[in-house]
């Protein structure tokens, strides 16, 4: 049951990495560590008992991905979560993205397409939907043209697999369309860590607490919702390591209904902004300094997830709550500063 897992020290990755290996899965991880640090594997390994197999490597080199197949032929899943992630940088360096988030995605599915049998799972994202007509949004919600580089590498590589899937029926796929992942392990011995200034809110939230950052800025407070801010699902990412586990499984049992599905992975409730920072206030007892300024391009005004689909067929559903997610976020912030 050996499962690869690529991005595996990364934020998502680290989380899945030890749900796998509580689960009885041997990991083997690959990571060119640009966008973490190999002691995470540190703690992995004190929060499981036990250390995954590491190969640092980039998989933009090919020859390298071949090898390392041959080497690892008993593979039985892949989960591939290495992407370049961050919005605004794709705007400026969009070849970069095409050429991370997509090529290392082709290279691991033409190795899988050599294989009498295998199953891949996909990070894609709720983005693919950009401002839903419907919500809460289901997985046959229209897919609506990407709003950057980053947005566009996954509405393609969801279309790559789905393509591949309809030539080499021995691929199994399932891509997860994740809402806003958030949060911390309970251990406090692996989370978020943001190189730079943060992209997403709670980092920026939690560093404001800390005194890290001056003020948090609130994009907007004119969105037509009950407070004027964005709405968004936020998920914590031990919930959401959990839907990797089940929908491995799910391709694993032979489970699936056709060699590629998509569901939606969040938890059904969405939360404006400054609902979020009221949370953070109540769980971390601390004021935090934001104020509100203009909206930025290409914010949607809300989005979150109908999980119907996830809930009955995949048998996952979120069990922790905002509160959860904000104040391990909250207390892996404090750790990370000791
Ligand atoms: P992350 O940056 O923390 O993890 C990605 C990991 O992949 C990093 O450890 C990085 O070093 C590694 N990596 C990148 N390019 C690589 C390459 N060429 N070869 C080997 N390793 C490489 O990101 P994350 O937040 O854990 O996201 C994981 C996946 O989920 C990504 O595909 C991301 O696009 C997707 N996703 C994330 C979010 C989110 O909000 N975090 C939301 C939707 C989808």
């Amino acid at each position: 049951m050996k499962i690869l897992v690529t991005g595996g020290l990364g934020f998502i990755g680290s989380h899945v990495v030890v749900e796998l290996q509580n689960e009885g899965f041997e990991v083997v991880i690959i990571d060119n560590l640009s966008n973490s640090s190999e002691d995470v594997l540190k703690g992995i390994t004190a929060i499981t008992g036990k250390q995954p197999l590491f190969e640092k490597l980039d998989l933009r080199d090919k020859p390298l991905v071949v090898d390392f197949f041959k080497k690892h032929h008993d593979i039985l899943g892949v989960i591939h979560f290495a992407a370049s992630k961050a919005v605004g940088e794709s705007v400026d360096l969009p070849l970069l993205y095409y050429e991370n988030n997509l090529n290392t995605l082709i290279y691991i599915l033409q190795e899988l397409q050599k294989k009498e049998a295998s199953n891949i799972i996909f990070s894609s994202s709720c983005t693919v939907y950009g401002q839903a007509d419907v919500l809460p949004i289901t997985e046959s919600a229209p897919i609506k043209p990407a709003e950057s580089p980053y947005g566009n590498t996954k509405q393609i590589g969801e279309e790559i697999i789905k393509d591949t899937c309809k030539v080499s029926s021995n691929i199994n796929a399932i891509a997860l369309r994740y809402f806003n992942p958030i949060g911390a392990h309970e251990s406090v011995k692996i989370g978020e860590l943001p190189i730079g200034t943060p992209q997403n809110l709670i980092p920026f939230i939690t560093q404001t607490g800390m005194g890290l950052r001056e003020q948090l800025s609130v994009f907007g407070d004119d969105y037509p919702t009950e407070d004027g801010t964005c709405i968004r699902d936020y998920i914590h990412v031990v919930d959401l390591a959990k839907a990797h586990v089940a929908a491995l499984k799910r391709l694993i049992n032979g489970d699936n209904s056709g060699n590629y599905e998509v569901f939606n992975i969040g938890t059904g409730k969405g939360s404006s902004v400054i609902e979020v920072i009221n949370a953070f206030e109540e769980v971390s007892g601390q004021k935090l300094n934001y104020k509100i300024v203009d909206k930025r391009a290409g914010d949607v005004i809300a989005a979150f997830a109908d999980t119907t689909k996830a809930n009955n067929v995949l048998g996952w559903k979120s069990e922790l709550s905002l509160k959860d997610a904000l104040l391990s976020a909250w207390k892996w912030e404090q750790e990370i500063r000791k």
